[in-house]
């Protein structure tokens, strides 16, 4: 069986080929234009190796209600060029075969407790900090949709005194994404965030924002593990910090085993930045799986 998996963000399209234990084939990387002019280069490459199944990890919002006539939709992203664009119905057309679909960030989420680290746990969290702020979930041996589908990015945090910067989200003033993406480091602190790693300043404030919105996330959802991946993740000198943080934050009310051993509880991606990918694989073989053969 051949899968295809699409990573659909914001700036770049990943399509790979693979199979249902991970394994990665091929993969290519275009530019995200507009649907007109990157729908059928991504259509061709699947068309032309003959995927049985392909699953989307796609930027949102989207919509993931089977039964809304939008299903498979990309809903109200600020990228105009997608807003109301059918991914899946365009790519159900294009290929006849069954089409998994949601979050990029469930995707991530999928692929780590598919293939990865958090093999076995039924209540995961993945946040990606990276030019968004978002999180997927699985919960209970499933992925989160609810009325939409989890927006973490956009949890309210309480903004450090010292901090005069206004905020990066058009919507909130002082959401997490808005004060800790890639994009508002680089606006509050005035240089790309990888030229700061010797800033300790910056990453202590980084911490702080993401600290408070995990301990929300904590004692919202009890989550077994956190996994924290994107591009910003990769200054590593913020795990430490970020632990210390949610456990001062926590303030010793709840106490498992989990909390005590905080190393192998807020963790990095541990996939090499393929969770997406893979969780993608996933996704397809789901969809295979449950379609009518
Ligand atoms: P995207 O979110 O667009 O899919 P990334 O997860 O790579 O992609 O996030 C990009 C953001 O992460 C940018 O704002 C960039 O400045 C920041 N970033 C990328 N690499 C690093 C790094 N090594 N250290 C700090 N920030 C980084
Ligand atoms: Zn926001």
């Amino acid at each position: 069986m051949i899968l295809g998996a699409l990573e659909a963000g914001g700036t770049k399209m990943v399509c790979a080929t693979g199979d249902e234990t991970g394994r990665i084939f091929e993969r290519i990387s275009i530019p995200t234009w507009s649907p007109q002019d990157t729908i059928p280069e991504l259509t061709a490459f699947f068309k032309e190796r003959n995927v049985d199944a392909l699953g989307i990890g796609c930027f949102g919002p989207i919509e993931l209600d089977r039964s809304s006539a939008r299903y498979g939709y990309i809903t109200s992203t600020p990228k105009l060029a997608w807003r109301d664009f059918d991914m899946v119905g365009s790519f159900a057309n294009a290929l006849g075969c069954p089409i998994g679909f949601d979050t990029d960030v469930n995707a991530s989420v999928l692929g780590e407790v598919t293939f990865g680290q958090a093999k076995g746990a039924d209540c995961v969290i993945y946040l990606t900090v990276g030019t968004g702020v978002g999180g997927g979930i699985y919960i209970e041996g499933n992925l989160l949709h609810g009325m939409l589908h989890p927006e973490t990015g956009h949890v309210l945090i309480r903004k450090r005194a010292d901090d005069a910067y206004r905020g990066k989200c058009p919507y909130h003033k002082n959401c997490l994404e808005g004060l800790a993406s890639g994009p508002a480091i680089e606006e509050r602190w005035g240089d790309r965030a990888v030229n700061l790693a010797d800033r300790p300043e910056v990453w202590d404030m980084e911490a702080d924002y993401i600290a408070q919105a995990l301990t929300v996330y904590i004692l919202t959802l009890s989550p077994q593990m956190i996994i924290l991946g994107g591009g910003v993740m990769h200054q590593t000198q913020l795990f430490p910090l970020i632990r210390d943080k949610v456990t001062q934050l926590l303030g010793g009310y709840i106490r498992t085993r989990q909390l005590e051993d905080m190393e192998h509880y807020i963790v990095p991606a541990s996939l090499c930045d393929d969770q997406g990918i893979m969780g993608c694989l996933e996704l397809a073989a789901r969809a295979y799986a449950g379609s009518p053969k």
